[in-house]
């Protein structure tokens, strides 16, 4: 741990370092190992009070909103260039704090957060407003500018990449942001200011407060100077943060849980099928927003795909997060373990149990890759997000069938369909009431495509042009022209 600079204990609001003003500090765990890592500050209402006053500060005073495109987008495009330069370290501490295999923080965490500060960099300087054709003697046009103080709220299974999501495009459109990382893995939202300020961002534009949801998250929804709250998180805290952001009609985008289904046809590729079906499910612990956890196959296929299935299961055994080879790791905290052992056992006495099912050892959080055959789509397991590597194997008869089942769930993240029928592909992705769609393949992401939910799984894209519109306001300016 000693190797790895961080700025441990404080918070960083206005360019420098803070303790918290009550003095309070929490543990980070390795989850791994269930033992302390370091100590990271508890931000309360004063330090939200102090860090918002610097990031209104940095939008109403400072140079960053004013500054042209070409100049955020360099500050931007330096700070891809740092992560990439401590690529190692940054995945190192992400993988300390969280569990996530190194193969992943090392090949996707990192690299994917570089990618997407790059990408918007080139979207900083081709934010523009249309001219637009109206009666009269008028000449209208549009702005699009900033929306101002942005805080950003963010989950465990992602905090690197999940913190880049909502800065990237905030800091593009000439926002400036107060980044709250999830309490099990705070660290390398830290590093990600440190390098922030390597990167010449001015003051106030690039925060990052530590603390607690109830207290520090809240008081940042609750600020009448926070302009736009961006959340990822579970369905519940969601709810409550548009609730108490109605107070001050503050912006929200929402990116929560999900129960998608991942939906094989007889006529797909079977080997495909499977290797998507256990990526869908056990990449990330199964700890994924998009994680296909229903599995709908066509009852012809059942049993060979099962077969398939189990086999694959039985390989990816959770193991030493820091070994090259490791593909799963730990879950993020005991009490998490806690929950997904809990619905497994609730799965054992709906299901059929055919893969895992236990906790993997006893240090630390593993616990093994489980299927549960036979489920149908009323049962608990079925319907609520485990948030962990447990997947229901669902059987149907029709395409109408498999849509009907896909549809009947309370959220709408994503969906995977496995087929050779192009037509069949393009119509049921169609149907099914998902932010996102794939086909023949599952969990591929780009900072170029929208990526957000249907339903109770939020609202709001982000990534692409879309993350854009959630961070700009549109004004309309009219001009007599007599
Ligand atoms: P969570 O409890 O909702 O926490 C997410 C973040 O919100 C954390 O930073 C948390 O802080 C904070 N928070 C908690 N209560 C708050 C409150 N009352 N006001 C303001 N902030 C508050 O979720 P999690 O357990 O970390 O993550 C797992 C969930 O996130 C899953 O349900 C998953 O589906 C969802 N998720 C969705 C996506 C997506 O893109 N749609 C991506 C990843 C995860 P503390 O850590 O201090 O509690
Ligand atoms: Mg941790």
């Amino acid at each position: 741990m000693s190797e790895l600079q961080v700025a441990p204990g404080r918070l960083l609001y206005g360019g420098e370092w803070h303790e918290a003003k009550s003095g309070r500090t929490f543990e980070s765990v390795n989850p791994s190992t269930g033992k302390p890592i370091t100590k990271v500050a508890g931000a309360g209402r004063d330090d939200v009070d102090a860090a918002v006053a610097a990031a209104l500060k940095a939008f109403t005073e400072g140079a960053w909103p004013k500054m042209s495109g070409d100049d955020r987008a360099k500050c931007l495009w330096r700070l891809g260039d740092l992560l990439e330069q401590n690529k190692e370290e940054v995945a190192r501490l992400e993988t300390l704090d969280s569990g996530k295999p190194i193969r992943d923080t090392t090949n996707v965490d990192v690299p994917y957060a570089a990618d997407c500060f790059r990408y918007f960099a080139g979207w900083a300087n081709k934010i523009h407003g249309e001219t637009i054709p109206v009666k009269g003697p008028f000449l209208n046009y549009t702005r699009r500018e900033p929306v101002g103080v942005c805080a950003g709220i963010i989950p465990w299974n992602f905090p690197l990449l999940m913190a880049t999501w909502k800065l990237a495009p905030a800091l593009a459109a000439g926002n400036t942001m107060i980044v709250k990382p999830a309490s099990q893995t705070p660290l390398s939202a830290l590093k990600l200011g440190q390098l922030a300020l390597e990167a010449g961002f001015p003051p106030g534009v690039v925060n990052v407060l530590t603390g607690s949801g109830g207290e520090c998250g809240m008081a940042l929804v609750r600020h009448p100077s926070v302009h736009k709250v961006a959340f990822t998180g579970s369905t519940e805290v969601g709810r409550t943060i548009m609730k108490e952001s109605a107070e001050t009609l503050k912006r929200v985008s929402l990116e929560l849980g999900g129960k998608s289904p991942n939906i094989v046809f007889a006529d797909a590729n079977l080997d495909g099928a499977v290797r998507g079906a256990l990526i869908g499910i056990f990449y990330n612990m199964g700890e994924l927003c998009t994680a296909g956890s229903r599995l709908l196959v066509e009852e012809s296929i059942h049993d060979a795909l099962m077969d398939k299935l189990v086999a694959g299961a039985a390989k990816m055994q959770p193991g030493d997060p820091f070994d090259p080879k490791t593909r799963v790791g730990p879950l993020v905290s005991e009490e998490h373990m806690k929950t997904v052992l809990r619905y497994i056992d609730i799965g054992k006495s709906e299901a059929r149990l055919a893969a895992g099912g236990e906790r993997k050892g006893n240090q630390g959080y593993f616990v093994q890759p489980t299927v549960f055959d036979g489920v149908s789509n009323q049962m608990t397991i079925a319907r609520e997000e485990i948030f962990g590597p447990v997947l229901a194997v669902i059987t149907f008869k029709t395409p109408e069938d498999a849509v009907r089942i896909a549809a009947d769930t309370p959220y709408g993240l994503a969906a995977g369909v496995w087929t050779r029928d192009v037509g069949k592909a393009h119509a049921v992705a169609a149907r099914i009431p998902a932010g996102t769609v794939w086909v023949n393949t599952y969990n591929v992401f780009d900072q170029a495509s929208p990526f957000g939910g249907y339903k109770q799984s939020g609202f709001g894209r982000e990534m692409g042009r879309h993350a854009i519109e959630l961070y700009t306001e549109t004004k309309s300016v009219w001009v007599a022209l007599d």
